[in-house]
């Protein structure tokens, strides 16, 4: 999509500090860290977010978590970390491709703010 930030993170074109990418998904660090690893997960289709995906992105959906597991046990942060979805703006959601947090390396509080 044209005006998404986050197509363009993918195409290249604005700069980000890239974490792992394939055929289907990239990974970037956040730019404004909530916690010493914040990685965005997000999808290389375009999907606005997760209460617009459809049962065709189910695939890609799991695989997103699977991505997030196999980083998780990578950067050494499997004593705790959580793979969230911020869905619509009043839970936070300011970006319109879809993206899953991954946070970890520090205590994480429950119940979230
Ligand atoms: P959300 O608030 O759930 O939509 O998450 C959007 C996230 O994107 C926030 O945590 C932002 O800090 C992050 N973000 C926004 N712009 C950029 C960017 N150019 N590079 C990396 N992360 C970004
Ligand atoms: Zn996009």
């Amino acid at each position: 999509m044209a005006d998404c930030l986050f197509c363009k993170i993918i195409d290249g074109k604005i700069p980000s500090k890239k974490v792992y990418e394939d055929d289907r998904v990239f990974v970037f660090e956040d730019i404004n860290p909530q916690a010493p690893t914040h990685f965005l997960i997000i999808p290389k289709k375009h999907i606005v977010g997760l209460k617009e995906a459809e049962a065709a992105d189910a695939e890609i959906l799991g695989y997103m978590q699977l991505v997030a597991a196999k980083l998780g046990r990578e950067r050494n942060i499997e004593s705790g970390y959580r793979t969230v979805y911020n869905v619509g703006p009043g839970a936070g959601q300011s970006v319109f491709h879809i993206h899953l947090h991954l946070i970890g390396g520090r205590p994480l509080a429950w119940p979230p703010g």
